[in-house]
This record gives structure tokens, C-alpha cells and sequence, in this order.
């Protein structure tokens, strides 16, 4: 059986997903922010909740742990090099070894910066990353607890990931993100023809998730510091990769 995934819109603009496979009597809610719009979620559907799965531990992420756990008994599994910070990890994880949800296997990628723990869930066999606040839908996460050089490692160990695997993010940022994007890379046309894609769906007030990794390497500037136009936009032709994600995430700072 096919993993599902559906996004649960939590808060303003978070995104936890619901993730379950009916043939192995498993459900997993990937970062839930709040417990009401997943417990909503879960009874539309009638089903009951097995696991939680947090990308980091930021309380936008990980607020439904404790009420979820109570009320449906299921286990928390994140990051085991942020224990302390998770409320009521009970199963951490570190790139070392895979997780399995019944049949399905997640590969586990370290991808610090924006926390110093932050993990992405790879489920290789079905092509889909949950990517927390690491990468977003033509955007990155702010660098909380790291350096540029440190979120540049991290977006390029996702970046080794299929075309095809569905990017799912913690955050609805995309036409925001994408109006920055314009800024660095205006005559990028797969970027023009996707704001225009995304505005249709906020029009209609459609999630922007999932998208793709290859839609995302053409699209999204935090991967595309070796772009010409981006480098000759910020006069920085001569610098490494590095050092153009560096300013390109500083700009954003403060766009
Ligand atoms: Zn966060
Ligand atoms: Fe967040």
C-alpha cells in the first residue's frame, strides 16, 4: 500500500501532515503545532494516531506532543541530539540508522542550522522528504543556531535527493518566499511561471505543498547559488557557493 500524506493547516501558517497507510493500521501526524486541527483531521478520517514525528523542536512543531500523546498514547520521534528540548521524546533518532513506520522505511538526514538538531524523514521507496523549516517551497529556514556554511551543507545534502521526491514543508511561505526570489532571479522563467502557479492556488487559498526537489533546484534561490543571474545580481560572480547562500540568506533577512 502507498503511504498517504495529507497537510493539516495548523496556526497561521504551519503545516503538519498527516502520514498513514491503512495496511499496516499506523498513523503518524509529522510536526503538530496545536492538537485540535489534528484531532479534527483524524476523525474525518476515522483514524487513530500511533506516532508523532518532529523535524525540530520549535514549539511551532512540537505543541501538539504532549496533549496527542495523552489522548491517543502514541510515541514521539525526533531528534535524539535535542532529547531535552522535545517534549516527551520518547524514540530519538540520528542519522546513524533508519526509522521504520511499519513497512515503510525513513532514512534520517542531520540537516542543522536553523536548530543545531533539525532531522528531515526521507521516505526513499515512496519519494517524499518532510524538511521541517530546513527547506521551504522557494525558501530556507532562518539560521537560529547556525552558520550559512552550515545551512548551505544542509541544503546540499537534500539536494542529493531525487528530482522527483515531493518536498513537504512546515510553513505556507511560498508566495512570500517567491516574491524574494524574483528579486535575486527576475529573468528565471520556471520561477515566473511558478508565482504565477502559486498566486492561483492562494487565490484559492490551495496549500502550496508539496512540491518537488527538481522543482525546487530550478526555482528556489537558497539552491541556486550557482546561478549567473543570481551572482551578477548580487556582484558576487567570483565566490563560492557558500559565500553567495550567505548573502543571499541575508537579504532575505531582511526583505
Ligand atoms: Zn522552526
Ligand atoms: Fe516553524
Amino acid at each position: 500500500m502507498p503511504l498517504t500524506v495529507e497537510p493539516v493547516p495548523c496556526l497561521t501558517d504551519n503545516y503538519a501532515y498527516l502520514l498513514y497507510d491503512p495496511a499496516d493500521a499506523l498513523c503518524a501526524v509529522v510536526d503538530p503545532s496545536e492538537p485540535e486541527p489534528v484531532k479534527r483531521a483524524l476523525a474525518a478520517r476515522g483514524l487513530t494516531l500511533t506516532h508523532i514525528l518532529n523535524t525540530h523542536h520549535h514549539f511551532d512543531h512540537t505543541g501538539g506532543n504532549v496533549p496527542l500523546k495523552e489522548e491517543f498514547g502514541a510515541v514521539v520521534v525526533g531528534p535524539e541530539k535535542d532529547r531535552e528540548r522535545i517534549p516527551a521524546l520518547d524514540t530519538g533518532l540520528t542519522e546513524a540508522a533508519p526509522w521504520q513506520f511499519g513497512s515503510h522505511t525513513a532514512r534520517i538526514l542531520e540537516i542543522p542550522a536553523h536548530t543545531r538538531a533539525h532531522i528531515a524523514f526521507v521516505f526513499g521507496d515512496e519519494g517524499v522528504a518532510f524538511t521541517g523549516d530546513t527547506l521551504f517551497a522557494m525558501g530556507c529556514g532562518r539560521l537560529f543556531e547556525g552558520t550559512p556554511q552550515m545551512m548551505w551543507s544542509s541544503l546540499s545534502k537534500l539536494m542529493q535527493l531525487p528530482n522527483d521526491t515531493l518536498i513537504y514543508c512546515g510553513h505556507e511561505y511560498t508566495l512570500s518566499n517567491g516574491r524574494f526570489a524574483l528579486t535575486v532571479e527576475p529573468d528565471n522563467q520556471d520561477l515566473q511561471v511558478r508565482m504565477r502557479a502559486v498566486a492561483e492556488l492562494r487565490a484559492q487559498s490551495h496549500p502550496t505543498v508539496p512540491s518537488t526537489m527538481g522543482l525546487e533546484k530550478k526555482t528556489n534561490p537558497f539552491l541556486r547559488p550557482a546561478s549567473l543571474e543570481i551572482r551578477h545580481t548580487l556582484g558576487m560572480e567570483n565566490a563560492d557557493n557558500a559565500a553567495v547562500f550567505a548573502e543571499i540568506r541575508r537579504r532575505k533577512d531582511v526583505f
